[in-house]
């Protein structure tokens, strides 16, 4: 495998940019690689700088449901560029997309578009402070929100793969709020409703956890999530970033038919392009400025090239309402050929992970003491196969529609011929 250029881009990137990424998990420390500098990415195959091709299973971290460059995003970016790459202010793009969203997630009663999942998220929460007047919140560990100050505590994704269970940087005052709960354990979270039985201003959770790796809710535990926050008033968030329009066209909250108060989508719904959302429940969302006192804004947000690129995404979603059983069998063959190689695998849907655990895990316990030495060489092999995937234990993979059926095929017989 020839990956000179990539190899001299790091280095130079090195001199300028913290790990030379701007993004921790890119850095590959953890499978001890070079990062691989990408050229260009077409259908399901992404291409690095030496021109290597790979099928991609992480497809910009799931928010390319339809593969790369897909045509029709394409068209409808370009054509939205020649109006204007920013507005600052107001355009009928927005309330198409906003209208496409409620449609989908009708839970969405009001909603704001943001420009990050973690933007997303942490005005989420803010708005269930506001609302309830409470400060604290539930956070389960290893369910990731991005970054913003509060929800770094016991967070998943890159923060597992580089044992920090937590951000420096942050001050003791900030998280002292951030209540943990152990996922799909309803003791855990019984035990802290308990101890602060007024204090609690919402649940936040990954209705299915996917950035310790894929872990499913348990029957019954997003249930329980519904019953306990009603009768100790306090909200449920859905954190449906990666899940939202993965799992379903409604995302989880369709799937498994919980009515969250307040939700945030983000990755899929922006087609390639940084754009999310989050919104719920009228009475809630009345509380945003200009209605309401909590304070929410942004230069770019509802950016019209971001919008223009998410609708026609979400449009070609509602014209192939198809896709998802075919995202589901073609993630069923993956998981299948993971399984044959005697590799422990969790799939929901079109989400799923290799677990080199002792058992198939269901909690953040059966995770965390995955072995990532075996992951690595598993990563490795599948690299120089021509296979993409994470660069972590700690994440999905991806399947896209652009998956087609030679490149399935070609994964599976890798996968299955794996052996330690
Ligand atoms: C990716 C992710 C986020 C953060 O989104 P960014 O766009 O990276 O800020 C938040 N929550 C979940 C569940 C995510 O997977």
């Amino acid at each position: 495998m020839n990956i000179q250029k990539s190899e001299q881009l790091y280095q130079k990137a090195l001199q300028f940019m913290p790990g030379g990424v701007n993004s921790p998990v890119r850095a590959c420390q953890n499978v001890g690689r070079t990062p691989l500098f990408i050229d260009h990415a077409k259908g399901c195959y992404i291409y690095d700088a030496d021109g290597n091709a790979y099928i991609d299973y992480i497809c910009s971290w799931g928010a390319g449901i339809f593969g790369h460059a897909d045509p029709d995003i394409l068209d409808a970016v370009g054509k939205a560029c020649e109006k204007g790459l920013t507005f600052g202010t107001c355009h009928a793009g927005e309330i198409e997309f906003a209208e496409r969203i409620q449609k989908h997630f009708p839970s969405m009663e009001l909603l704001r578009l943001v420009n990050s999942g973690t933007e997303a998220v942490m005005s989420a929460v803010r708005a269930a402070r506001g609302f309830t007047k409470r400060d604290k919140i539930i956070k389960f560990e290893g369910c990731y929100h991005g970054h913003s100050d509060g929800l770094l505590v016991r967070a998943g994704s890159g923060l597992l793969t580089n044992a920090v269970p937590d951000s420096a940087g942050i001050p003791h005052g900030f998280i002292e709020n951030t209540l943990v709960a152990q996922y799909n354990d309803k003791q855990s979270v019984q035990d802290l409703f308990a101890a602060y039985p007024n204090d609690i201003a919402c649940v936040l959770i990954e209705p299915c956890a996917a950035n310790m790796g894929v872990i499913p809710p348990e029957n019954g535990f997003l249930e329980f999530l519904r019953t306990i926050t009603e009768q100790y008033h306090a909200l449920l968030i859905f954190d449906e970033v990666i899940t939202g329009f993965r799992l379903s066209m409604g995302g989880a909250q369709k799937k498994y038919q919980i009515k969250p108060d307040l939700t945030a989508l983000g990755k899929i719904v922006g087609g390639g392009m940084p754009l999310a959302v989050y919104g719920g429940k009228r009475e809630i969302m009345s509380c945003i400025a200009p209605l309401g006192s909590v304070y929410q804004a942004g230069t770019l947000s509802g950016n019209p090239i971001a919008v223009a690129a998410g609708n026609a995404a979400l449009k070609k979603i509602e014209q192939h309402p198809e896709i998802y059983d075919l995202l589901d069998e073609i993630s069923a063959q993956i998981e299948t050929a993971i399984r044959k190689a005697g590799i422990a695998v969790n799939r929901e849907g079109s989400l799923l992970t290799a677990f080199f655990t002792e058992k198939y895990p269901q909690t953040y316990a059966d995770v965390k003491h995955a072995d990532t030495k075996a992951y690595a060489d598993f990563y490795g092999y599948l690299l120089e196969n021509g296979i993409y995937t994470a660069p972590s234990q700690f994440e999905a993979m991806f399947v896209s529609t652009a998956h087609n059926e030679q490149s399935i095929q070609k994964t599976c017989d890798i996968i299955s011929a794996y052996h330690a």
